[in-house]
């Protein structure tokens, strides 16, 4: 349940699909983002433009491609889907660019994994709907021109900090989503375990939602793997006693908290004495890059109160003492 894992099998990204929300109604939380996005869409439409290029940017899982494609269906056009890392040539960009119909929706994931030929490639291709593109080989090679239909493109980062400010300012849209609370996710558990056609009580539902880490992605995995528990081990309900049960077998966090969070927390106060740690030297201790903590890990820590940044650096508060059984001061043990 690595919330940083993009690999999965068919079948999950079968099942990750279906519960995928459709439409801005469909869609749980985020309201001052989707609120935004709702009047830029309709003023698009309105005007029968191109809707201008949207940048989303947030731990994963929050439902960045889940956006893009809800926009994509509001727009009421088409939306072909990439990611930085597979673009490395700009000629499967200029494919891609030039079988765009006029206001159709380009989602490319992990943009800040694009390359710097193809993203300096890509800025014409935003700015004025053209590219050049090489015709012919040898002695009768030479650049031609070509107009693009208006489109938008949507980008999903994770990383919003290592994207390059010229990419940054040619879009028109930034929005950064937020963790869910336990209530939003609840809900969104409830939905998915109607479409996955299991009952569920509210209980229930609330007790997985409050161990999934503030994300949609994690919460509707534990929902799935709770739900093999029902129909082996139970009566095929989720209730409060079989979501518990397989909790506690998965090896769930009380927090939702994962491997990495639990590292970075044991080792602020194992190797640094609860800090404060700078970031570097912590990022060095947990070997995982400083920006990876700052953006991913970070952000929910510091919001669950076990972590504060303080001028000196990041320093564990007395809630991860007691999540990891320590004691303040206490003998360090590993
Ligand atoms: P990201 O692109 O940010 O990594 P995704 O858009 O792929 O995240 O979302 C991961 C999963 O979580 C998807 O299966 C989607 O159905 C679900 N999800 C994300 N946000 C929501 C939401 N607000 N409501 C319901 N489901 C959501």
């Amino acid at each position: 349940l690595d919330p940083t894992n993009q690999n999965y099998s068919s079948e999950e990204l079968d099942v990750e699909k279906a519960l995928r929300p459709l439409s801005f109604e469909d869609f749980t939380g985020q309201d001052q983002v989707l609120e935004n996005l709702e009047v830029f869409v309709q003023a698009a439409n309105l005007r029968d433009e191109a809707l201008d290029h949207t940048l989303f940017h947030g731990p994963p899982g929050l439902g960045k491609t889940t956006l893009a494609h809800i926009l994509a269906n509001e727009l009421g056009v088409s939306i072909k889907v990439t990611s930085g890392p597979v673009l490395d040539k700009p000629g499967d960009l200029a494919g891609l660019l030039t079988n765009l119909d006029e206001r159709d929706v380009l989602f490319i994931d992990e943009i800040h994994r694009l390359s710097p030929i193809v993203e300096e490639y890509l800025y014409s291709a935003m700015e004025d709907y053209k590219i050049d593109i090489m015709i012919e080989s040898g002695p009768n090679a030479r650049t031609v021109q070509i107009n693009l239909n208006p489109f938008t493109l949507v980008g999903a980062t994770t990383r919003s900090g290592l994207l390059t400010a010229p990419m940054r300012a040619r879009f028109g849209i930034a929005s950064r989503l937020q963790y869910y609370s336990t209530e939003l996710l609840s809900t969104i558990v409830q939905r998915s375990a109607q479409i996955l056609n299991v009952p569920i009580s509210m209980e229930a539902a609330i007790e997985i939602a409050g161990r999934s880490r503030g994300t949609p992605r994690i919460a509707n995995a534990l929902l799935r793997r709770v739900r093999d528990f029902a129909q082996i081990k139970g009566n095929g309900t989720i209730d409060i006693e079989i979501a518990r049960f397989s909790l506690k077998a998965l090896n769930v966090d009380a927090y939702g908290l994962d491997e990495m969070d639990n590292r970075i927390l044991s080792t602020i106060i194992d190797k640094f004495k609860g800090g404060p740690v700078g970031i570097t030297t912590l990022a060095t201790a947990v070997s995982e890059s400083g920006e990876t903590i700052e953006e991913v890990y970070e952000p929910f820590l510091i919001q669950q109160g076990f972590i504060i940044r303080t001028p000196r650096g990041r320093e564990v508060t007395e809630l991860a003492y007691k999540h990891l059984g320590r004691v303040k001061g206490g003998i360090q043990g590993g």
